[in-house]
C-alpha cells in the first residue's frame, strides 16, 4: 500500500513548485490506489499565517488535489515529537548537550579559522550529565553514527551517499522543550504511515539526517523521491521574475484553467513519451517516479498559454460562461443576469476558438453586453471614417427586412450589397464589425448579428449612421 503526503510550510501562498509537488504526490497515490495526506508544517509560529493556510487549501481544491482524511497540523503535535526525543534519550540514541550558545560560537569560530566545516563536535556525546552545572539548560541531540556512510536509493536522484562523519549530532529538542523541524517531519511521517516521500530536491540533504532518526527509532524507512526544482526560462532558479506566482494568481490574474495548470505542472519535470496533452485520468494511469527527470525543468509561459487555450476550447460552454460572467459584467459595467449568462453560453463556441486565457475570452465576449452608444477603439473608429458609413447604411437597409434573423439569412442579405459596390464581402464586414462591436476583431460578423438580435443590431448601426 502507498501513502504519500504534501507537507507545505504555510509561510506564503501555494507557489507553483509546491503545487507540482502536491500534484506528483497526489498522482502517485491515486495511481497506486493509496492515500494522499496533507500536513501543514506550521511550526514556524512567526512566519506561518492563517491566510497562507487558506490559500494553500484553496489552491489545492482548485487544482482538484483532494487529500484523504483531515489535514494534520504539525505544531499541534509538539508533545508527541518531544515524547520521541525522550524515547531516543532513554534508549541511548540521543543525549543531553549542555553547551552554551557562547561556547558553540567559539567552537564555530575556531572551525572557521581552521577552514573546517562548521559542525557540532560532539562534546557532550560521551559526557555524563552530572558534569553539567545544577539546573543548566540543555538540548537533546541525536547520537548519530560517526563511522561508515549512509546511502539513499532515491527514486529520482539514484544512489546518493554521504559519509556519516559529515553529519553532526543534530538537535532534536531545543532547550525550551520544542522539537526541531527535522524531528517533527520524521515523527509525523512515521505516525501518518507515509511510505513515499516525494518532494523538492532542496530537501535531499535533510533526508540523510531524517534517516538517522528513523534508524535510531528502528522505524520503517520511506522511499524517497527528490524532484529537481523548477527553473526560469533563463536557467536560473525560479523567482517572481520568472512567473513564480501563487497558484491563485494563475487563476485570478492570468485567467488560467485548473486543468491547464495541472497538465502544465505535470509535464514540468515528468514525461510519458512525447505526450503533451494529458487528461487527469490518463495522468493517474501513467504517473510513475521513473518518468521524473533528473535535471531542473524550465518554466515556459508560452507553453502554459497554449495548454490553456487548448483546455478553454475543450471546456464546457456553460462552465466557461459562469467563469467569465463576472469579468464580462465588470467590463460592460452592468450585471448580465441569467439571460446574459445564457447568451454568453450560446456565444461560447464562437468566442472560445481564439482565447488563450479567460480574460481574453471575457474581453472578446464583452461586445455582447456593452451599452450603447458603444465606445470604439482607435482602429474601429478609423474604419468608420468617410465612405464606410454609406456602406454601413446600405447593409443596414438590406438586413432590416430580414425576418429569419440567422447568420445564413443575414449573409444572403448582405452579399448583394458587396456585389453592387463591386467589393468583397469582407470590405462590408469590416465597418459592420466596427459598428457592432467597437472592435476590429470578433467572431464572424453574421454570427455577431445573430447573437445581438435584430433590435440591438439595428440600433448599434443607427448610432453610427446617424
Ligand atoms: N515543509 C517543507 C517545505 O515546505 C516540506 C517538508 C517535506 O516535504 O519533508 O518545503
Amino acid at each position: 500500500h502507498v501513502v504519500t503526503r504534501f507537507a507545505p510550510s504555510p509561510t506564503g501562498f501555494l507557489h507553483i513548485g509546491g503545487a507540482r509537488t502536491a500534484l506528483f504526490n497526489w498522482l502517485f497515490a491515486r495511481h497506486h490506489g493509496g492515500k494522499f495526506l496533507l500536513r501543514i508544517e506550521d511550526t514556524d509560529r512567526v512566519r506561518s499565517t492563517q491566510p497562507a493556510i487558506e490559500a494553500i487549501l484553496d489552491g489545492m481544491r482548485w487544482l482538484g488535489l483532494d487529500w484523504d482524511g483531515e489535514a494534520v497540523y504539525q505544531f499541534a503535535r509538539a508533545a508527541r515529537h518531544a515524547e520521541v526525543a525522550q524515547e531516543l534519550l532513554a534508549n541511548g540514541h540521543a543525549y543531553r548537550c549542555y553547551a552554551t550558545a557562547e561556547e558553540l560560537e567559539a567552537m564555530r569560530a575556531e572551525q572557521r579559522a581552521n577552514k573546517q566545516p562548521l559542525r557540532y563536535d560532539g562534546r557532550w556525546r560521551d559526557r555524563d550529565p552530572s558534569e553539567a552545572p545544577e539546573g543548566a539548560p540543555y538540548v537533546i541531540r541525536l547520537k548519530a553514527p560517526r563511522e561508515g556512510e549512509t546511502t539513499i536509493e532515491d527514486r529520482v536522484q539514484g544512489k546518493v551517499t554521504v559519509k556519516n562523519a559529515e553529519l553532526d549530532d543534530m538537535v532534536l529538542l531545543r532547550s525550551d522543550g520544542t522539537p526541531t523541524y527535522m524531528l517533527a517531519v520524521v515523527v509525523d511521517d512515521h505516525d501518518m504511515g507515509v511510505t513515499h516521500v516525494i518532494r523538492g530536491d532542496d530537501h535531499l540533504n535533510n533526508a540523510f539526517r531524517q534517516l538517522a532518526i528513523i534508524r535510531a527509532m528502528g522505524w520503517p524507512e520511506p522511499i524517497y523521491a527528490h524532484v529537481p526544482l523548477i527553473h526560469g526560462s533563463d536557467g536560473a532558479k525560479l523567482s517572481k521574475r520568472h512567473g513564480a506566482l501563487g497558484v491563485e494568481a494563475y487563476r485570478d490574474e492570468l485567467g488560467i484553467l485548473p486543468e491547464a495548470l495541472s497538465n502544465y505542472l505535470l509535464r514540468l519535470g515528468w514525461g510519458h513519451g512525447d505526450a503533451e496533452i494529458i487528461s487527469r485520468d490518463q495522468a493517474i494511469e501513467w504517473f510513475d517516479l521513473a518518468g521524473v527527470g533528473r535535471s531542473p525543468s524550465r518554466f515556459d509561459t508560452k507553453k502554459l498559454e497554449n495548454l490553456n487555450g487548448h483546455y478553454i476550447r475543450e471546456a464546457d460552454d456553460a462552465r466557461l460562461a459562469e467563469l467569465i460572467a463576472p469579468v464580462v459584467a465588470a467590463i460592460a459595467g452592468r450585471d448580465l443576469g441569467d439571460e446574459g449568462v445564457a447568451l454568453l453560453q450560446r456565444a461560447m463556441p464562437l468566442l472560445k476558438v481564439r482565447a488563450k486565457d479567460l480574460h481574453d475570452l471575457a474581453e472578446g465576449a464583452s461586445f455582447l453586453f456593452r451599452t450603447r452608444p458603444l465606445d470604439m477603439d482607435e482602429r474601429a473608429r478609423t474604419l468608420l471614417d468617410g465612405p464606410a458609413i454609406a456602406l454601413l447604411d446600405q447593409a443596414r437597409r438590406a438586413i432590416s427586412t430580414v425576418e429569419d434573423w440567422s447568420a445564413p439569412a443575414l449573409e444572403a442579405a448582405v452579399r448583394p450589397v458587396a456585389e453592387a459596390a463591386g467589393i468583397g464581402l469582407g470590405k462590408v464586414a469590416q465597418p459592420l464589425r466596427a459598428a457592432l462591436t467597437g472592435r476590429t476583431t470578433s467572431p464572424g460578423i453574421f454570427d455577431v448579428l445573430a447573437l445581438l438580435g435584430k433590435e440591438e443590431s439595428l440600433a448599434r448601426l443607427d448610432d453610427r449612421i446617424g
